[in-house]
């Protein structure tokens, strides 16, 4: 069957241990997603020049963060990898003229692993991920989303693990409790409404036409997973807008389901 293909955004690694209502999202999407025969994650985590794919076997849990409590560093998801399933990835991706490599050691980071702790717990579907080129434009992760689409009809779920608004050092200086800012909102706003009205174009753009983008995005690297996911996807109008809550007062928790059916 076809996959959906999902973005999400992953929010602080301490949330398997305060899952709130992020993690009920998560942990009832999973449930009610088919089950995927692999799944492939791009996560904001992972940068490379040349687009890359994880082929480990056995894919290691890394704790690409430091200053949280001990019992992070603790978790384990021990999920298979997916070697086959990353050769096909990069087969496809060669044959639309990106160029790919493999790595047989890279493991699973916290913008992966997180997500899918929650949503598959009995961590027994294989994953594996691929890497951002940060140095690129969102529509060319468009075309590596659009290259990799295929792997939907062999039941692979694409995820695309970033964040909808993405200002760390807002986070810092905003006064507990009080409600996000306009310039959070607004661009939220307006990326949901791009997304709904299929404007590829538009979003491709968002870094010269969306409200306050660079103050949402200082860099990009959290908002160009939804591109691959965004490219993965035949049409964006029926998507599905998930858990559009805020932590921290302005980290947008949204999550995006395309050509799915919940
Ligand atoms: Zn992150």
């Amino acid at each position: 069957m076809m996959m959906p293909v999902l973005f999400l955004s992953h929010g602080a690694p301490t949330l398997p241990l305060d899952e709130g209502e992020t993690g009920a999202a998560w942990r009832k999407l999973g449930a009610q997603l088919p089950r995927p025969s692999a799944i492939l994650v791009i996560s904001a985590h992972w940068e490379s020049h040349i687009a890359t794919l994880s082929r480990a076997v056995q894919p290691d849990t890394i704790h690409d963060f430091s200053g949280f409590p001990e019992e992070l560093y603790r978790m384990q998801y021990p999920a298979p990898g997916a070697p086959q399933m990353a050769e096909v990835a990069a087969e496809l991706l060669q044959q639309s003229c990106i160029a790919v490599q493999l790595d047989d050691t890279h493991g699973l980071d916290h913008g992966a692993w997180v997500p899918l702790s929650i949503m598959f717990p009995q961590a027994d579907i294989p994953v594996a991920q691929l890497s951002l080129q940060p140095q690129r434009d969102p529509a060319w992760h468009v075309a590596v989303g659009r290259a990799l689409s295929p792997l939907r009809e062999q039941g692979v779920l694409i995820v695309g693990s970033g964040a909808i608004t993405h200002n760390l050092r807002a986070v810092f200086q905003h006064p507990q409790g009080d409600p996000a800012p306009v310039w959070v909102t607004e661009f939220r706003d307006w990326i949901a409404a791009r997304i709904r009205e299929g404007d590829l174009d538009a979003l491709c753009a968002y870094r010269a036409h969306a409200p306050h983008a660079v103050q949402n995005h200082p860099t990009d690297e959290h908002l160009l997973p939804l591109f691959v996911a965004m490219g993965a996807a035949s049409k964006l109008e029926d998507a599905h807008h998930l858990n559009p809550v805020m932590t921290f007062g302005l980290l947008a928790m949204d999550a995006w389901l395309f050509n799915g059916t919940s």
